[in-house]
């Protein structure tokens, strides 16, 4: 499929025109940032990992009838997805508190929620994402409360279904951020997830050892982070064709197996 121009470039994924209107690329990145951006590196092959992951949930979801952007992967690295315009809320949701939580209000870090918490972060990268209330959300027009129920609600269903899937493979799905845009297809207006779920958006434990199989190996300096990625893709049995792709990750060479 041949790319358009680049409308959009984050810290892990780039957004290009695609020829469909209506319609963009998505492609993932091998690049990781944390800390707002103080700390880089490029992780050679986790955009693929990513892609793949995210892929599967996503349309998984799709599946139990949650709308989502995404039409398809297209190859290693892009799928295609439909264009939507980013509502500009972070969706936090958690089911175990560690993190900025922790430290925000001295809750005991691994402390299990009776029931999921879901908090709002303007996206705003120079504000360093801040926490926000619903009244703010009101008060700039960044959503209404009509929306704002809706997405939650969304985020209980996608949670409930997350953490399902993952418990089933050994893995405890702590908390992840999910991102939702407005469509506006053939007139009819609608509220779908976008964005993308993996490991660099999520905190997945062990079940048994608690080891993070997530984006705080990096953040943490705990290394091993490809083969953390590539843990959570084998358990979720998407690791299957050799496709022959040599990474790089701290000087040794390994080859990727990913479903084509
Ligand atoms: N998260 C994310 N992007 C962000 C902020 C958070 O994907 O810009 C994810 C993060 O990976 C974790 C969850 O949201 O799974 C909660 O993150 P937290 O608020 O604890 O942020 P952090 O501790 O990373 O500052």
């Amino acid at each position: 499929m041949k790319k358009g121009k680049k409308l959009y470039e984050g810290k892990a994924k780039i957004l290009y025109a695609a020829p469909e209107k209506g319609t963009a690329i998505q492609h993932f990145k091998d690049h990781a940032t944390a800390f707002n951006n103080q700390k880089k590196t490029i992780i050679e092959g986790k955009g693929i990992l990513n892609n793949r992951i995210s892929e599967h949930i996503l349309s998984s979801l799709n599946q139990i009838g949650i709308q989502t952007h995404l039409i398809k992967r297209i190859n290693m690295r892009e799928q295609l997805v439909k264009l939507v315009e980013i509502i500009p809320i972070e969706f936090i949701v958690r089911n175990i508190a560690t993190g900025s939580l922790t430290k925000r209000l001295g809750i005991e870090d691994g402390t299990v929620f009776e029931r999921p918490l879901v908090e709002f972060c303007y996206k705003n990268d120079e504000l360093n994402d801040p926490l926000v209330a619903r009244e703010h959300i009101y008060a700039f027009g960044w959503s209404n409360a009509m929306e704002l129920d809706w997405i939650t609600e969304q985020c209980f269903r996608i949670n409930d279904f997350m953490q399902g899937m993952f418990k089933s493979v050994g893995i405890k799905l702590v908390d992840f951020k999910l991102e939702f845009g407005r469509l506006n297809q053939n007139g009819k207006k609608s509220i779908i997830l976008a964005d993308e779920i993996s490991p660099d958006t999520c905190r997945l434990w062990d079940a048994l050892s608690d080891k993070k199989l997530d984006k705080d190996r990096f953040r943490k300096d705990l290394g091993n982070i490809l083969e953390a990625y590539q843990e959570v893709a084998r358990r979720l049995n998407i690791l299957h064709e050799e496709t022959n792709i040599k990474t790089v990750e701290f000087g040794k060479l390994r080859s990727i197996k990913v479903r084509k």
